[in-house]
């Protein structure tokens, strides 16, 4: 069964007397190189477990379970679970579970069905919902190998941004801390149904085994950042007394100058490791 063709697509909704859920984001992709080409693409060894999220009627998920040894699927649309019993029922090794990701205990789940297998994160994620998913996982404290999720373009762009250009925001310096992330491949808005308004891009997130920065305070330290960016016109110095008012300009004119930064700099210019430095001096 072709699952991004879209009369099969259209077939088994109507089946199972459901319609596509705005809600929650459901553009299900109608190019079949697409989730070859993800499924390739989203980790190195094939006895890896891939946590998919949103697997819609499975089009993605088929293709994963082609390819590794495990795949979980997070499905948080109860009427498409019976969908995904039939297109997936050739798959012994997918399991899928009806939920939300964002109240799902994501340790336990894969304390459960990874018996000691690299761990990735594969998604054509639901885009009113991107940021704070990606946010989840950075900060479930799970050991992903590597985090390939389908975004908006934009959202792509700023995942990947370098620090100083324009699209370089919170979740990028944020992000930094985890891993780094690369764009993928282009997605064009006419692979999907329906059609969203933007296109898409893929992008991988490849997390570091273990931390390569040490900030004192790492809730101070995303503070820091967060407080950089809601006030982006300001200068950092500003920016951070307005928001950590107990910490005076000059201290932080000084921090920034041992780390070699201009007092007037803005937080956009500053790289993950800048931050780091800078909460450091900065913590209590
Ligand atoms: N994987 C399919 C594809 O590529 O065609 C569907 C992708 S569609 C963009 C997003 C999917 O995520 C939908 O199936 C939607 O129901 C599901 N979803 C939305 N919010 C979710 C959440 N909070 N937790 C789990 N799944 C969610």
């Amino acid at each position: 069964m072709d699952l991004c063709n879209l009369s099969v697509i259209r077939e088994v909704m109507a089946e199972a007397g459901i319609t596509f859920r705005k809600e929650f984001g459901q553009n299900f992709l109608i190019n079949r190189i697409i989730p070859e080409d993800i499924a390739d693409s989203c980790a190195d060894d094939e006895n890896s477990m891939i946590l998919e999220i949103g697997p819609g009627i499975g089009c993605l998920t088929k293709e994963l379970a082609l390819r590794y040894k495990r795949v979980v699927a997070v499905e948080i649309d109860k009427g498409l679970i019976p969908v995904l019993a039939k297109t997936l029922a050739e798959f012994d090794n997918v399991t899928v579970i009806n939920g939300d990701i964002m109240e799902t205990d994501i340790q336990a789940l894969v304390d459960e069905y990874s018996e000691g297998m690299s761990v990735s994160v594969c998604a054509n994620l639901p885009y009113y919902i991107t940021t704070p998913i990606l946010m989840r996982l950075l900060e479930s404290g799970v050991k992903f190998s590597s985090i390939t999720v389908m975004v908006q373009n934009e959202v792509a762009a700023r995942l990947v941004a370098p620090a100083g250009k324009s699209d370089y925001g919170a979740i990028t310096a944020v992000l930094g801390y985890y891993g780094t992330a690369r764009r993928l491949f282009k997605v064009t808005a006419g692979s999907f149904v329906p059609a969203p308004k933007v296109d898409s891009a893929v992008v991988r997130i490849d997390l570091y085994p273990t931390p390569i920065y040490h900030p004192k305070d790492e809730a101070f330290f995303r503070d820091l950042i967060k407080a950089a960016f809601e006030m982006r016109r300001k200068t950092l110095t500003n920016a951070i007394n307005a928001k950590f008012p107990h910490i005076e300009k000059g201290r932080i004119a000084e921090a920034l100058k041992s780390l070699g930064l201009d007092e007037s700099i803005r937080g956009e210019r500053l790289t993950t490791e800048d931050f780091v430095n800078l909460s450091n001096l900065l913590a209590k």
